[in-house]
This record gives structure tokens, sequence and C-alpha cells, in this order.
């Protein structure tokens, strides 16, 4: 908790105004009924009616002062406190981009989410209510306490009894409540997932009827979570009415007490009026911190898992001085690399080793799950590799900055995604300056362009989150024209041709080839008739490469290639 409070730097002054405001209404507060029981006991003692309404007037003014004070007090605090977590928000949100995959695949999506939003949300509001009570409270039971002992400090031993047993009471409570907020955090993070999954998921839900079977899981998490929180939120509600009823027996005894020792003659009447003020006061204030050491602990859950956030070193970062790769272009080399997901038992690479060049189309081949995807994500960077090395353009890639690298590469992945916006919009993700020209060319040799003239907006036409409002193989196109537009060395085409029919496939790839002349292109593919024509293929399988040459060179010597040949061509077609 107190490690994130550094974040509060840029907002100082709201703070210190915030804490000045609430310094001051806390003398105001405590300075009032000292007027009070002086109109009883000289004004309204003596019958004395100009000193009721000189000193009442003064009051009035005081208290004004002291509620101008108070909402100066509140504003500052809310002002603090919502620029801390909108600071915090930005921290974490920009910290998490800077993670590689696989600090993703740590933490999840969901939590990653409800750490940005809701943790931070707990955090701001501990942050609000510490700057307007941390100091209040303090000095009210202080100031309250010594207040009281100067008017009767007999009557005062009211409060030996009382405070405790306030403190004791809330603190029980509080502790009980406590463990329950880590649970509750938790569960809010399973509840996220599987909304997350149910709405992303909805076509494959409704097209296997899981819709009850999901209604169900959702229920099942929400109630737990609503259990979970009802349990909590009771054993806070039991807080107010406990300290109601310490608070008014207190009351009760004061005036009791007090009753008996004005009829003694040993105090007046206006003196029984403050004391029960400061009692009030004191009470309150004790409620008020006791209810503070409740929430921090709550807090400093949300805190901790801020931190884990904040805390967790990207396992991929620039060097320092990263080396510049501009003596050659389009030259990839993958040098005996071997790469394991964290957490799995086999590596998904080994000792791969090959290499491809500017003007040629290297092809990767093999069956699912064989690797042929992690190889495009490790020329990303997305990972890095275990043992081996990747370099381009004669540089190792962990040399040099993710930029650069990246700006080499265009890359179409294997699940074409779209974001929301226009088609030329998310065309030109690829290059921020593209002009409406430049995006018309790529669009054309993505063969998307004669779909999108024949939209009614053509280039504005609006694309729906995910790109729901396209089908399949229009994605594929579009996220083609978006790796295409930047123009980069590189090209990794990751399956992109699969959702293609066998017409588009083959025009496309006839445009490709004089657009991409001087480029690398690496494709990846299922099909036998896309990867054909490569100036080499890779047969990867199970994670190894099991033969590297020309269509003609792996029907000759290797039998995986032919199996996979065989099964898609006919005897004519090979010949
Ligand atoms: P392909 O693209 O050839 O179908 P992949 O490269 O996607 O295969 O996957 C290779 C292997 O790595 C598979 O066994 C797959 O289960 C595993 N794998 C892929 N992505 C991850 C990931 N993010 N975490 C853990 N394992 C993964
Ligand atoms: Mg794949």
């Amino acid at each position: 908790m107190l490690k994130l409070f550094r974040h509060l730097k840029p907002f100082r002054f709201a703070v210190i105004a915030s804490l000045a405001m609430v310094m001051l209404r806390a003398l105001v507060d405590l300075y009032l009924p000292r007027l009070t029981a002086d109109i009883v006991n000289i004004g309204v003692g003596n019958g004395d009616i100009p000193y009721i309404l000189r000193v009442g007037a003064i009051m009035l003014g005081i208290a004004a002062v002291g509620g101008v004070c108070a909402v100066l007090g509140n504003y500052f605090s809310a002002r603090a406190a919502s620029g801390f977590g909108r600071v915090l928000r930005e921290k974490l949100f920009s910290h998490v981009e800077n993670f590689s995959l696989h600090e993703f695949d740590l933490f999840g999506t969901a939590s990653l989410i409800t750490r940005i939003t809701n943790d931070i949300m707990q955090v701001q509001q501990v942050t609000m209510m510490s700057l307007r009570m941390l100091i209040m409270a303090p000095i009210m039971s202080i100031g309250g306490i010594v207040m009281a002992v100067s008017t009767d400090p007999t009557l005062s031993l009211i409060f030996v009894v009382a405070i405790p047993l306030l403190f004791l009471l809330v603190t029980f409570i509080g502790r009980k409540g406590i463990p329950l907020f880590q649970a509750m955090q938790e569960k809010l993070d399973g509840l996220n997932l599987i909304l997350r999954e149910r709405l992303t998921g909805i076509r494959v839900i409704r097209a296997f009827n899981r819709d009850e079977y999901e209604k169900k899981r959702f229920h099942d998490a929400n109630l737990d979570f609503t259990n979970t929180a009802i349990y909590v939120m009771r054993i806070i509600a039991l807080m107010m009415p406990v300290m109601m009823l310490v608070m008014n027996f207190t009351t009760i005894g004061i005036v009791w007490f007090g009753g008996i020792r004005i009829d003694l003659g040993f105090m007046k009447v206006g003196d029984l009026m403050a004391f029960i003020q400061y009692g009030m006061h004191i009470m309150m204030s004790m409620f008020a911190l006791s209810m503070l050491f409740v929430m921090i602990p709550r807090a400093s859950v949300s805190a901790k898992r801020i931190n884990e956030v904040l805390e967790t070193k990207p396992e991929i970062v620039d060097l320092p001085a990263p080396k510049k790769a501009d003596q050659m272009r389009g030259y990839i080399e993958f040098k005996d690399v071997t790469f394991s997901y964290h957490g799995a038992e086999r590596p998904a690479l080994k000792n791969i080793s090959f290499s491809a060049g500017p003007g040629e189309v290297t092809a990767i081949i093999g069956g699912t799950g064989s690797g042929k995807s992690t190889i495009s994500s490790l020329i990303l960077r997305f990972y890095d590799v275990d043992s081996g090395s990747i370099l381009i353009d004669g540089v190792d890639i962990r040399e040099m900055s993710q930029e650069e690298l990246r700006s080499k590469i265009g890359y179409v992945p294997q699940r074409a995604f779209l974001f929301s916006g226009t088609i030329a919009d998310n065309i030109r993700f690829g290059k921020e300056d593209a002009t409406l020209e430049e995006i018309r060319q790529a669009a054309e040799i993505a063969q998307a362009a004669e779909f999108i003239e024949k939209l009614p907006d053509k280039y504005d036409h609006w694309i729906e989150q995910g790109g729901i409002n396209v089908s399949g193989g229009q994605k594929q196109r579009l996220s083609i024209a978006r790796a295409l537009v930047s123009k980069p060395e590189i090209y990794i085409f990751d399956d992109s041709f699969s959702a293609l029919d066998f017409k588009t496939d083959a025009k496309l790839r006839a445009a490709l080839k004089k657009e991409t002349a001087n480029a690398t292109l690496i494709i990846v593919a299922q099909r036998v008739s896309t990867v054909m024509d490569a100036d080499q293929i890779l047969v990867l399988d199970d994670g190894q490469i099991v033969g590297i040459g020309t269509h003609e060179e792996l029907l000759q010597s290797n039998d995986v290639y032919r199996e996979i040949v065989l099964s898609q061509l006919s005897e004519e077609e090979i010949a």
C-alpha cells in the first residue's frame, strides 16, 4: 500500500490542501462546544440577551467557516484520490503493454482487467477516506479528550470504559471480515473470466446448445461471489449498530452522572452540554479510526494485487544500447533454436535451423501443433528462445530494439483480428500515415478491394469490435492488407490463406509475388497447393524440421511431405 503512495506525488497540492482543510474543520468542531457552554452558563444563566446574540453570531460565523472547510476538504481529497487512481491505471496499463506473452499467460486477461479497474478503485476509495479521516480522527479524539478533561475531569472517567469497549468491538468485527476480502477479489476475477469467455464465445455456445450449461456456470460463480460479499457486508454492517449502542449508552452515562454532579453543584448545565458534544466527537472519531483499520487491510489486498503486476518484470526488454540492423535487408536466420512455453513439458520447437533471404519464399508446412505459429511468434520476439539464436539482417533479435525488429516485419496472424473502426482505420494500423491511395493499393493486392468497393461506405465501412460484421475470409484479406501497407522487408503469413477459396488464394499469391519481389516471405500453410511453388519448404513435425527443400526435392526424398501431398492432391496433379 505504502509503495503505491509514491504515485500520489503529482497531487501533493491537493493532498496538503485537503489535510489543511480537514484540520481547520477539526479545530472548529472542537471550539464550538466551548461557546455553547458559555452561552448557557453566562448568557442564559444571567438572562443576558445581548451576550447570547453576540456569542450566537460568532458561533454561526465559525460554523460557516467549518462548513466551507468541510466542503473544500472533501473536494481536494476527491481530487487527489481520483487523480491517484488515474495515474495508477495509466501506470498499470502501460506496464502491462510491455509484457511479453509469457506474462499475459501468467496473470490471465480477466485478472488483469479486474486489477486495472476494480482493485484500483478500492485503493482509490481508501485513499480518499484516509485523507478525510486519518488526520481528523486523532485530532478530534485527542482534542476531544483534552477538552472534556479540562471541562470536568471526574466525568471524563466514563471514556476510560467507553473507548476501549468501542475499539475492541470494532476491531473484533473487522478482524473477521478482512480475510474474506482477498477471497472476494479472487471470486471477482473468476466471475470476469467466465463473463469474458461467455461473451466472446457466444457463437460457439449457441451452436453447441451450451446456453444452459454456460448460464449455470455463470450463475454458480455469481452466487459464490454474492455469498461471500453478503457475508462480508453482514459483518461490516454489524459495526454501525454496535457503535451507536456504545455511543448512546455513553451519552446516557454522561447525562446520568453529569446530572448528579450538577445537583451537587460541581458542574454547570452548559458544561454538561459541551461535554455531551465532546463525547460524540471522541466516539465518532474512534469509530472512524477503527473503520479505517478495517478498510486499509481490504485495500492493501488490492494494493498487493496491483503491485504484483507492477513488479513483474517483462521478460523481454530492450537493451540499453540496442544494435542497429541496417546493413542488410530481409535476412532471417535461425541457429539451432529450441523453445518451450512456460509450464510445458516438452519443447514446442527443437533445434530449428534455417535461413531465408530477400526475394525468396519460404513455406512452412506441418500438422496442427507442429510448431508453425510458434516459429512466427519467435521471429516477432513475442517470446525469447531458450537456446540458439535468431538473426534478422545479421543481428540477434535480442540485441536490437523491439520497435526496429517489428517495423521490419509485416505479420498476418493465424486468427485475423480487427479493431472497431473503419476499414481504412484498420488497414492504416500497419502504417499510421498511409494515404488513401496506399490503402487502396494494399487492399487491391490483398484481393480485398473488390468486396470493399461493393460496400455502401466503401473504405469508411464500420467494423464492429472483433470484426464480427465481416466474414472470416474478408477479415483475413483485411489483415493481409494491413500487413502490406507498411511495405516491410519481411512478410509472415501464418496460415493466412486458409480461409480463402482456392481461386482467391491463387490470385492473391500471384499479386503478392509482384508486390513482394524484393521482400522475404514466410508462408505458413496447410495446403500443398499454397506452398508448392515456394523456393524452399520446411516440413515441420512435432517441433522439429524433418525436411527442407523444394516441392520436387521433398517429393522425392521426404516421407512426411509425400504423405501430406498424397492426402491432398491426386496422382495426376502431382505428376
Ligand atoms: P501450429 O501453428 O503448427 O498448429 P503451434 O506453434 O501453435 O502449432 O503450437 C505448437 C505447440 O505449442 C502445440 O503443442 C501447442 O499446444 C503449444 N502451444 C502453443 N501456444 C502455446 C501457449 N501460449 N502456451 C503453451 N503452449 C502453447
Ligand atoms: Mg498455427
